[in-house]
Formats: C-alpha cells, structure tokens, sequence
C-alpha cells in the first residue's frame, strides 16, 4: 500500500503568502508563541507579509517565574525588532498565566514522553486559545511558533488548526469573520540552525526543556 505524500506546510505558507500579495493591504496574523527563541525566526519569516500579532498563551510553563521571564525576553526580542521601522511593526498580547488550564488536561498524561498524548492535548490548548481569541478580534490568520521545534510534531499541530479553522469557536460568541489557520513548518529552509543564531545574537534567554514541569 502506497503511504500518502506529506504535505510541504512550509510551502503552503509560502503558497498563501503569494496570494495574499496581490492585495494591498496586509492580512492580520495572531502568531502564537511559547517562547523568545522560538519566535524570533517565525516573527521574522512573517512579519514582512502580515499585520503581526504575537500571543503568548502558555498555561503550561512549569510556575509563575518562569512565565514571567519567558514573557519579559519575548517583549525585549519584539521591542529590538521594532527599532527596524521599515518592516512589519509587531505586537505583543500576553494572556494571563493559569496553569489550572494545562494540568487539568495533563492529568492522567504525566507520563508520556514527547510527542505522546499530553502533547497533543497541549497543542490542542494552545492553538484553541489562540483560535478563539483570533476570531473574536477578527483576525485573518491565526498559526503558532511549535512548529519550529524539532521535538515537536508539526503535522499534528498543523491537522489541529487547519480542523479548529473550520469549527466554531468553543468559548466565545460566534465569529464575526471567518480566521483562518496559516500552516507552517518553521523548521524548514534551516529555520531551527536560524532560531539558534538569532538567539545568540539577542543574548535570549534559552529555556532548556519545553515548558511543563514533565518536560522538565
Ligand atoms: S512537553 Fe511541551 S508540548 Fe508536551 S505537554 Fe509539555 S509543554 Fe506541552
């Protein structure tokens, strides 16, 4: 039996982008990130294309301090990149800190590795969050900074959001305007090697386990 062709999701980004150039304006993009040195290559590969927003929803971050530090590197990483007035201006939104909303969905997954069930629960969480927030403020795009990572699973992370994209909201009034998801796979074209670079070049702080205190 013949296994199906994988999708390029970096070519589909590239696809749209392509699209949407014939238009004018740019379209509005809520990027979700976990983290400064994941984001600083995914914020520079989009923010020339679209109207950025970067959303920093990650209940799952072990405590408080280690939110707060995540959250305080990726304003210093959006505020350099600003200084650069000829591109795309980005934007930051910080979603308060509850980890009660990770480890209700964790619980029972504690000891999966990677990759496994919890995991995609997590992206689950995030890109729902995400998706909901995208559409009640009328958003064109939503997609997240994961699928950077090579621990993590992009091909799950971009059936959820494509699946999200064509369902209502869960927890907010009905959308106003359809968002829809951007695929991505930030890795390719050298994007984790980049992510490295850039984050030695800002001084980022670089976490060295994913998030959750399993991870840890
Ligand atoms: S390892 Fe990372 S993606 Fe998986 S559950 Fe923990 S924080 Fe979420």
């Amino acid at each position: 039996m013949s296994t199906p062709n994988k999708i390029n999701y970096n070519n589909e980004m590239k696809k749209l982008i392509e699209a949407n150039s014939k238009f004018s304006v740019k379209p509005t993009l809520l990027l979700h990130a976990c983290c400064a040195p994941c984001a600083s290559i995914c914020m520079d590969r989009v923010r020339d294309y679209f109207d950025t927003t970067v959303f920093f929803y990650n209940p799952n971050i072990t405590s408080a301090l280690e939110f707060d530090k995540r959250k305080a590197e990726l304003a210093r990483l959006i505020d350099i990149y600003n200084e650069d007035k000829d591109r795309g201006l980005l934007n930051l939104i910080v979603s308060n800190y509850n980890p009660d909303e990770f480890m209700s969905i964790a619980r029972g997954y504690e000891d999966c590795p990677e990759r496994g069930k919890r995991c995609m629960l997590c992206y689950e969480l995030r890109l729902r969050h995400t998706y909901d927030y995208a559409t009640a403020h009328n958003f064109d795009y939503f997609a997240t900074t994961l699928t950077l990572s090579p621990l993590k699973d992009a091909e799950a992370l971009n059936r959820i959001g494509l699946n999200m994209a064509q369902s209502p909201a869960t927890d907010l009034n009905p959308p106003t305007k359809h968002t829809a998801y951007l695929p991505t796979d930030f890795k390719k074209d050298n994007g984790y090697p980049e992510s490295i670079r850039l984050s030695k070049e800002y001084d980022l702080y670089r976490q060295n386990y994913c998030g959750c205190v399993y991870s840890k």
